[in-house]
């Protein structure tokens, strides 16, 4: 038996730094599965269809909803997002973590879920809103209005900060690295995601008792 992978849920307000970190994150054990979320919304210049997101229509969204094809889904900045659950349930018997990156409603839907014993979840601040705006700036991948907007929502999320497990303040990205990874490692040896473990107590129990007779 292996053990239980972790359900990795990452949010923050946009431009905070959750793709970046996601990445790095997988770059440091490919064995780390990505949740590749269904959206509405449109591909931003470079994004790749089944690799950065699931890009669907409303109708093809809704469907897959109402089919309990999703693990959790949202509304959010005015389009539908939500995480199918195929590659999720598999994975984690299987002993692979799923990195999330969502908002705050769907890490809530999990985090209140059955699989709420299996989940980590992170939430990032930005170190101040202009550092925020800048990221978002020279992020260069939406314009004015779309920034203007995510801006806006982005106490929205913040203020949600208070429901995870941990906290981090993406100052220095280097730093906010290492300290999730340290993250992971510890949350791989919870007790919870270790059911294997249990062999190895009864052995010791017979070798206890063995050494009692
Ligand atoms: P980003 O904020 O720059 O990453 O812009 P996106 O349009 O890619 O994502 C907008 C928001 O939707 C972010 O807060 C994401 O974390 C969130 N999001 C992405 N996929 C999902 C999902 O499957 N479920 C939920 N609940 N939120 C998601
Ligand atoms: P999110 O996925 O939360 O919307 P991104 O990972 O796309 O955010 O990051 C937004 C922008 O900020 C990107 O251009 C990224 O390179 C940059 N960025 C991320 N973390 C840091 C950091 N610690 N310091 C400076 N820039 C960062």
């Amino acid at each position: 038996m292996n053990r239980r992978g972790l359900l990795i849920i990452l949010s923050s307000p946009s431009g905070a730094g959750k793709s970046t970190l996601a990445k790095r994150l997988r770059e440091w054990d490919p064995s780390v599965i990505f949740s590749v979320s269904a959206t509405t919304r449109a591909p931003r210049t470079g994004e790749v269809d089944g690799e950065d997101y699931h890009f669907m229509t409303e109708a093809a969204f809704k469907k897959a909803v109402a089919n309990g094809e999703m693990l959790e889904h949202a509304h959010v900045f005015g389009n539908f997002y939500g995480s199918p659950k195929g590659p999720v349930r598999d994975a984690i018997i299987d002993g692979k973590d799923v990195l999330f990156d969502i908002d705050w409603q769907g890490a809530q839907q999990m985090t209140n879920s059955e699989l709420a014993l299996h989940t980590l979840s992170i939430f990032l601040l930005p170190p101040s809103i202009a550092e925020l705006k800048r990221r978002l700036e020279s992020r260069g991948q939406d314009g004015p209005e779309v920034i203007d907007r995510r801006m806006q929502k982005s106490w929205d999320e913040i203020s949600h900060w208070g429901s995870y497990d941990f906290v981090l303040v993406n100052e220095d990205l280097d730093a906010t690295e290492a300290r999730l990874k340290s993250i992971v490692t510890a949350a791989r040896l919870r007790r919870t995601q270790q059911p294997h473990l249990l062999d190895h107590v009864r052995k010791l129990q017979a070798e206890f008792e063995e050494g009692e007779e």
